[in-house]
């Protein structure tokens, strides 16, 4: 029998969500969470087993009937409600996610806002799932089109945004009527449940939605769940593309978004001033750990000495610090393990020939206890080097210097990833010729990330999203529902009077 807890108990255990209430996975595996700017643990997750996720699956499958069959306007409601209790607890998210991840605050509650933005465009369902009607198609004969929801929809997302990716999902398949189960990362578990708990206070019936932590158990699970109809993946490429096929050999739709390796050209007419800075904010924001960080600066012509007279001074005065204090630029990383995954980057990249400019490992921050490690750029990376071609997912940029514009082009376009990248320039025709040509999925003009509002959507190209559909906007309504087309004659009947003579075919 699964043990029950209290949420106050479940600061220091964490658990699943399954039908409206905290339940605890029979005793087995357990992981470690930790404050990673003290690197104290400050709470243990239990790890799912296979039948914890498809006790998860049964509490959302028999939710959807009833679900599926609630006016939209209904779901959008409690949406509606949702997106109010977030604004209250607002500042509780923000720290819990500063605490387990190590951003620092502000940019905590930026991701929180990214988050509630996508909420607040569920709210608008109603009209976003409306379908389509072309009357006398053929003469007495309508056609019209709907947008049906699928059933039960899963959802794993990273670690480095716990609030932010989870609602890039569950907000939009809920208000289309499915209903829904959170893989979270292990790393950063505790704002499934918190987000778990306004659903329920919002007013969403038990059931709707569902959190199974764990790790690969608990996805396998769910990728091997016949009742699971959908699957939306947010992590890195081996497991993306992992998730892809497993989904999509079990039949489910799915959607899996990997890594990223972005790259920012810096043009020689280009401001300098301005693109020092969105470098700065770019590169080392959230230390590195987002999948639309520019790791990659690539100029063109004479532009490296210029941007670097300008960007050197600006990374020594990074302040680096544990994320509570708001006065910081960037926090630590996730885990001592990922610490050390990105500081042997460093190590690998000077043996690979490329200079270090500025040197992260020898930052004073990393005498502090926590997980930390000092901003680091690497210069004269080239092709050919793994530190340029690989994904390091920490505060490591590498420049690389082209003669022109086609080279960089041709640079960007050869990455395996395409997931953001950026011009800068003061140039109409460049930058316009830059949009048309990269193979990438999310362009900067002079915008360093340009992640896309919730009315448009998110998504890659190339290794950074496997699938056919991007999150949110209306690519995510598509994702989360099915068409149905209706065809619709009605023979002449009571309009045409009485009938008194007996009938007869
Ligand atoms: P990850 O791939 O290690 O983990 C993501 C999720 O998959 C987690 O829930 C994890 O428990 C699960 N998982 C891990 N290994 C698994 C396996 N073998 N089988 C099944 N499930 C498994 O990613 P991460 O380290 O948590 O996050 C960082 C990565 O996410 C980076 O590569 C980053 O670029 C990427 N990311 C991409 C986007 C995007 O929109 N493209 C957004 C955020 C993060």
């Amino acid at each position: 029998m699964a043990e029950k807890a209290s949420a106050v108990q479940a600061i220091r255990k964490i658990g699943n969500w399954i039908g409206g209430e905290m339940v605890f996975p029979k005793a087995g595996r357990t992981g470690p969470v930790h404050d990673s700017a003290t690197g104290q643990p400050c709470a243990t997750v239990l790890m799912s087993a296979e039948e914890d996720a498809r006790k998860a699956v049964a509490a959302a499958a028999a939710a959807f009937p009833a679900w599926s069959r609630t006016p939209v306007l209904r779901r959008a409601r409690v949406m509606f409600r949702f997106k109010e209790l977030i604004e209250r607890d607002r500042a509780e998210m923000a720290a819990l996610v500063t605490q387990e991840h190590g951003k620092v605050l502000h940019d905590a509650d930026g991701s929180i806002q990214r988050g509630l933005e996508v909420v607040e465009f569920a709210c608008g369902m109603p009209h976003l799932i409306k379908g389509e009607y072309s009357e006398q198609v053929g003469t007495g004969v309508d056609s019209y089109s709907m947008r049906q929801p699928l059933g039960v929809c899963a959802g794993i997302t990273p670690f480095n945004f716990p609030a932010m990716v989870p609602m890039w999902m569950f907000p939009m398949a809920i208000t289309c009527g499915n209903t829904f189960v959170l893989k979270p990362s292990e790393k950063d578990p505790s704002l499934s449940l918190k987000m778990a708990e306004l659903l329920t206070e919002a007013g969403l019936p038990d059931g709707v939605f569902n959190v199974v932590q764990g790790d690969h158990v608990a996805v396998n699970a769910l990728l091997g769940d016949e009742r699971v109809q959908a699957v939306s993946f947010v992590g890195s490429t081996p497991v993306a593309e992992y998730i892809y096929r497993t989904a999509a050999e079990n039949g489910k739709r799915v959607q899996a978004l990997g890594g990223a390796k972005n790259h920012l050209v810096v043009m020689p007419d280009a401001d300098m001033d301005q693109a020092a800075d969105a470098l700065l904010g770019a590169a080392y924001g959230s230390a590195g750990e987002r999948c639309m960080a520019i790791s990659a600066a690539v100029t063109v012509g004479d532009a490296a000495e210029r941007l670097l007279e300008k960007l050197l001074p600006r990374i020594e005065a990074l302040k680096v610090g544990p994320g509570t204090d708001n006065s910081n630029d960037m926090g630590p990383l996730i885990t001592a393990e990922h610490r050390d995954k990105v500081r042997s980057y460093i190590d690998l990249g000077e043996k690979e020939g490329a200079r270090v400019l500025v040197d992260g490992r020898r930052h004073p921050v990393t005498r502090l206890p926590g997980y930390f490690l000092g901003p680091t750029l690497l210069d004269h990376a080239t092709q050919e080097m793994r530190v340029y071609r690989e994904e390091i997912f920490g505060p490591v940029l590498t420049l690389t210097r082209v003669p022109s514009f086609d080279a960089a082009i041709d640079l960007v376009n050869a990455h395996e990833y395409g997931n953001g990248t950026a011009i800068f320039t003061r140039d109409g025709d460049a930058a316009r010729e830059y949009v048309s040509r990269i193979q990438v999925g999310m362009v900067g003009v002079n915008v360093p990330i340009p992640v896309p509002l919730a009315f448009h959507s998110f998504g890659g190209w190339k290794r950074s999203l496997f699938g056919d559909t991007a999150a949110y906007g209306m690519e995510g309504v598509r994702f989360y529902t099915r068409l149905k087309t209706v065809t619709s004659r009605w023979p002449t009947g009571i309009r045409a009077g009485a009938e008194f003579s007996m009938p007869t075919m």
